[in-house]
């Protein structure tokens, strides 16, 4: 798999691309946003956003314009306005340094299998379980009987659907439905689950992976 890594610190790219190469990534690095605009075709695009010569965001969107790649953000503990702005320009996931190349080579696949499966054709809708999730008409039906949700409570579950029962993390499902990463909106997001899953009344079709987030159980 191809990836670009766009970094201005010359240290922390170093020790990335040596590790990703040593998992069997083929890497290329740019050292800022012109330069990353110039480069290759890439699958996945490993973005810092804080480049010596634009704003990443506005390198994020020209990226974005090929919606068959991936892009994962990178920032640093503290500059969680960064994500926010990243996740709604267009990325598909972020990365937190310090991380581990476990952690990064897994999000890696998650992005990859979503751009892989979703961007061609989105589905319109999709079956799980006995429950059949319409995207466009916004509605959920078993047996043809509709079942009402809130609209937070359909945003949540079609992201959910959408993920194809990989693990979707409480941070994304923020962004994604609430559009913020404030850690508050984190109780709101566990009561949402709650009504969800009583109104589903599907037990076990939403599983909780304690401390990460939730994902469709696969059926
Ligand atoms: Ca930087």
């Amino acid at each position: 798999m191809r990836v670009l890594l766009v970094e201005d610190d010359d240290r922390f790219a170093d020790a990335l691309m040596t590790a990703l190469r040593r998992h069997g990534y083929q890497v290329e690095r740019a050292r800022s946003g012109g330069e990353a605009l110039a480069a290759g075709a890439a699958e996945v695009v490993l973005l810092d956003l804080g480049l010596p010569d634009m704003d990443g965001v506005d390198v994020l969107r020209q990226v974005r314009a090929d919606s068959q790649i991936g892009i994962i953000v990178v920032t640093a503990r503290g500059e969680e306005a960064q994500r926010v702005r990243g996740l709604r320009a267009g990325a598909d996931d972020y990365i937190v340094k310090p991380f581990g190349i476990a952690e990064l080579e897994a999000r890696i696949e998650a992005v990859m299998r979503r751009v892989r499966s979703h961007r061609h054709a989105p589905a319109e809708s999709a079956c799980v379980g006995p429950l059949e999730v319409d995207h466009v008409r916004r509605s959920v039906c078993r047996d043809g009987v509709e079942i009402p949700l809130t609209r937070k409570e359909f945003d949540l579950l079609a992201t959910l659907v959408r993920a194809e029962g990989a693990v979707v993390t409480r941070e994304s499902l923020l962004a994604e439905v609430w559009h913020t990463t404030w850690g508050g909106t984190m109780r709101s997001l566990e009561v949402h689950v709650a009504s969800l899953r009583a109104k589903l009344n599907e037990p076990g079709l939403i599983e909780t992976v304690r401390g990460i987030g939730y994902r469709m159980r696969k059926s």
